[in-house]
């Protein structure tokens, strides 16, 4: 069984979704908005299921005292529900990324498809995930076929953020909001879902930021024992001689298709201990609270801020074209003061 109701969390837009599909008053062009990892995309594809399954037939009015979710579980496993779900549902088109951005060509064959009849669901559904992504041509090109969609044709953009849209677009969308995911339920979920014990659960949980990708990325690979290796090299980084600096950058090189993750572990470190003097409640590594006390006397504030300052340029500049061996050097020199 799938459905709305297996996005984690998001009981709002959850329950506002819901109601839309009880009075079939889905709107033609949905807008999600949300940080990654919310739930917006699954929502997409769990509307598109719900309003094809072959499994839910007949009304779809609420039997008395039943909440109106309980009424929208596509069952998951009919042919339309399996190809929605894989991607591969012939009116089911998304719409992502081509690199860093959406194309007008991605659009206009867009476009194309539309214009001819659904090959067989009696409702066809656009993702454009990452909506905020579309150079204004491609905007505009989409925003001619919102303002005459085809029939039985819905539209569900992504984005983080409404200011991050054409405004034209955002007024033809009706927005709905995805929230972080509560801090607790995404405890529990996690608890639930991996192997992880309670405080580890919390502490990924706290981590996440209130997105279930994220958490669940941390959760599936040794993400703890690279957290714990990198903080205490952290740490230790200003007593070591400069031989053991360079070889800490080298680590860092070798593994350069991690280093988002640990650039954000170790921003995560001193933005902990730039917070634990004044919000101590307030930090992210819950479980690492002692050693968070004692590094914060060994380290003014002011150092602390360069600190993630340093991180902030070094990621800047391996995000153009910098020497990574050369940018991780000059990053680990600052991080060891
Ligand atoms: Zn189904």
């Amino acid at each position: 069984m799938t459905g709305l109701t297996t996005l984690i969390g998001q009981q709002r837009p959850i329950r506002m979704l819901c109601n839309a599909l009880i009075n079939d008053s889905i709107p033609h062009a949905l807008l999600f908005t949300g940080e990654d990892g919310v739930g917006k995309a699954t929502a997409a594809i769990e509307i598109a299921k719900v309003c094809n399954c072959a499994g839910i037939s007949g009304s779809r009015k609420p039997q008395k005292d039943t909440a109106p979710e309980q009424h929208f579980a596509a069952c998951g496993i009919c042919r339309y529900c399996r190809r929605i779900e894989h991607g591969t549902h012939p009116d089911f088109h998304v719409i992502k990324p081509a690199g860093a951005y959406i194309r007008i060509d991605q659009i206009r064959e867009l476009c194309g498809r539309l214009a001819l009849k659904p090959d067989e669901a009696s409702n066809r559904f656009v993702l454009i995930a990452d909506a905020h992504t579309m150079n204004p041509e491609a905007g505009n090109a989409l925003l001619k076929i919102l303002e005459e969609p085809p029939e039985a044709t819905f539209f569900v953009l992504t984005a983080p953020d409404t200011q991050d849209l054409l405004p034209t677009i955002v007024s033809r969308c009706r927005h709905v909001r995805f929230n972080p995911i509560p801090q607790k339920e995404l405890a529990e979920y996690l608890g639930w879902r991996s192997e992880l014990d309670n405080e580890n659960a919390a502490t990924i949980a706290s981590l996440a930021r209130g997105s279930l990708s994220r958490a669940l990325d941390m959760a599936s690979e040794d993400w703890m024992t690279r957290r714990n290796f990198i903080i205490q090299r952290l740490c230790r980084l200003p007593q070591q001689p400069p031989a053991f600096r360079l070889a800490f950058a080298e680590m860092l090189a070798a593994e350069r298709a991690k280093l988002e993750v640990i650039f954000e572990i170790m921003k995560n470190w001193y933005r902990d201990l730039a917070v634990f003097a004044h919000f101590p409640g307030h930090i992210y590594n819950q479980d690492l609270r002692e050693q968070i006390r004692s590094a914060c006397k060994q380290e003014s504030l002011e150092t602390i801020l360069e600190k993630s300052d340093a991180i902030d340029r070094a990621q800047k500049a391996l995000s153009g074209n910098a020497n990574v061996r050369l940018a991780l050097d000059v990053l680990v020199m600052e991080l060891a003061e």
